[in-house]
C-alpha cells in the first residue's frame, strides 16, 4: 500500500486524506495546530464541493448537519435585489444542495470519515527538502522526518510551497474582512438565503448555518479599515436595520477579522514527489464563496490522478492540467467581482449597481455553470 503524507489538516487536507484512504493510500497527516478548535464562522458549500462529498459518501452527514441555501441575492441598502441566482435547475441539473454550514461541524464530520489516517498534531513544518526518492520534512520543534509523497495542503502561507518554489506571490486585495455567528431572529423569508448588500467601498453578507445560527461577513476597503475591534454597528450604522439586529447578536468575542489575500496564480503545482493543493496551490479571495471548494474539487482529482497513475510525477501532472485552468479561472474572477462589488465612488456604484441588473440570467447561469460542474 502505498503511503502519502499531507501536510495540514483543514477543508482541502482531510478531504484529500478521505479521498486518497477510500482509493486504498496509507495516509498520515502533519497539522501546525495543537487542536481543532471552534473556529466562530460558517461556510458555503457550494454544488460542485456537493458533488465531490456524495461521491465520498459524506454529503448526508453534512445536509443534516448544514442549512440548505437556495439562493443567492446581492441587494442595495434599500434592500432592493440587484441580481438573484436561484440555485434550484442546478441541483435538479447535479442531484445535490448548496448549503452552509459552521466550519467546526463541517470539520467534524471530515475527521469522522478520515479511516485509520494518523493525524499528528502540534507539527508544524518548517521546510522539506527532496534528495533523489526521499523527502526529509523538518519541523518547527526540532524534529524532522523522511518520507517518499508529499501532498502540501497547509494553505495560502504554505511553507511545503516556499520550500518547492521560491517565485510565488500572493495579492492584496486591499479589503478586510470581520466574520461572526449570531444568533438573531430575523425574518423567516431569509432562513433559505445568502443574501449581499452591497454599499460604497463595503458590504455586509449573511446565511442561516442552522435554525438559530446566522453566520455573517462584513467586508470594508482597507482605507475605511481603523481597528479590528472597530464598532461594526457603527461602521454599519447605514445599512437596513436587520443589520444591526444581526451584529448586535453576536458573541464579540468570536469575531473574526482577516485581511483579504490570494495567491497569484502560480505555473507549477509540484515538483518531484511534492505537489500542493487547494490554498497552497489556488488561494482565491473570498468573493464566489470557492476557496474550500476548490480544494475538495482538488482533493478528489488528485486521488483519481494518484489512484490511475502508477508513476507519481505522472499522476501530479495530470492533476494539474485536470485542475489548474478552472481553480485559476475562479481566482481570477473572485478577483475582479471583489473590486466590483467594493467600488467606493457614487459612479462606479451606480454602474455596477446598472449593470448586475441589466446582464441577463442566461449569461450569469453560463458563468455558475462553469464553476459548478465538475470537469473530471
Ligand atoms: C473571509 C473568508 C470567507 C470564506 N468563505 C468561503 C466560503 O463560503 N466557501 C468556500 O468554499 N471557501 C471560503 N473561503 C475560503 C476557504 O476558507 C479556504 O479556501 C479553505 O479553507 C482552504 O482550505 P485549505 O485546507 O487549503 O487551507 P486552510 O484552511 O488554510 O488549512 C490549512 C491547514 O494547514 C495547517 N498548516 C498551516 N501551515 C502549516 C505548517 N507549516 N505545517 C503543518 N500544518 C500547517 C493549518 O493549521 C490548517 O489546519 C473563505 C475564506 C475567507 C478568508
Amino acid at each position: 500500500m502505498k503511503k502519502i503524507t499531507i501536510i495540514g489538516a483543514g477543508i482541502g487536507g482531510l478531504t484529500t486524506a478521505i479521498a486518497l484512504t477510500q482509493n486504498g493510500f496509507d495516509v498520515e497527516i502533519f497539522e501546525a495546530s495543537k487542536e481543532f478548535k471552534n473556529a466562530g464562522s460558517g461556510i458555503n458549500l457550494a454544488i460542485n464541493a456537493m458533488q465531490i462529498y456524495k461521491e465520498l459518501g459524506i454529503y448526508d452527514d453534512i445536509l443534516l448537519a448544514a442549512n440548505y441555501t437556495n439562493s443567492m441575492n446581492a441587494l442595495n441598502k434599500e434592500l432592493k435585489v440587484l441580481t438573484s441566482a436561484k440555485f434550484h435547475n442546478f441541483e435538479n441539473k447535479y442531484n445535490v444542495k448548496t448549503v452552509a454550514i459552521h466550519r467546526a461541524s463541517l470539520h467534524k464530520i471530515l475527521l469522522n470519515h478520515i479511516g485509520n489516517t494518523k493525524i499528528h498534531l502540534n507539527k508544524k513544518l518548517k521546510s522539506l527538502e527532496q534528495h533523489n526518492e526521499i523527502i526529509n520534512l523538518s519541523f518547527e520543534d526540532g524534529t524532522s522526518y523522511n518520507t517518499t509523497i508529499v501532498i502540501g495542503a497547509d494553505g495560502i502561507h504554505s511553507n511545503v510551497r516556499k520550500s518547492i518554489f521560491n517565485n510565488t506571490a500572493l495579492r492584496d486585495a486591499e479589503q478586510v474582512c470581520w466574520r461572526g455567528i449570531s444568533n438573531a431572529i430575523i425574518d423567516k423569508k431569509h432562513t433559505n438565503e445568502l443574501n449581499e448588500i452591497w454599499g460604497r467601498g463595503n458590504r455586509f453578507g449573511f446565511v442561516h448555518i442552522s435554525s438559530n445560527e446566522i453566520y455573517w461577513f462584513a467586508l470594508i476597503n482597507k482605507d475605511q479599515f481603523i481597528t479590528k475591534d472597530a464598532d461594526l454597528v457603527q461602521l454599519f450604522s447605514d445599512y437596513p436595520h436587520i443589520i444591526k439586529n444581526i451584529i448586535s447578536e453576536t458573541t464579540k468575542k468570536d469575531i473574526l477579522c482577516n485581511e483579504i489575500w490570494d495567491l497569484k496564480p502560480i505555473d507549477k503545482w509540484y515538483s518531484g514527489n511534492v505537489c500542493l493543493i487547494g490554498d497552497a496551490a489556488h488561494a482565491t479571495t473570498p468573493n464566489l464563496g470557492q476557496g474550500a471548494c476548490q480544494a475538495i474539487e482538488s482533493a478528489m482529482a488528485l486521488s483519481i490522478c494518484l489512484k490511475q497513475e502508477e508513476n507519481i510525477e505522472t499522476a501530479f501532472s495530470k492533476f494539474q492540467l485536470m485542475r489548474k485552468q478552472k481553480a485559476n479561472y475562479v481566482t481570477q474572477t473572485s478577483w475582479i467581482l471583489g473590486k466590483i462589488a467594493q467600488s467606493n465612488n457614487l459612479v462606479g456604484c451606480f454602474l455596477r449597481n446598472f449593470i448586475v441588473q441589466m446582464t441577463p440570467k442566461f449569461i450569469t447561469d453560463k458563468q455558475s455553470d462553469r464553476i459548478l460542474k465538475l470537469n473530471f
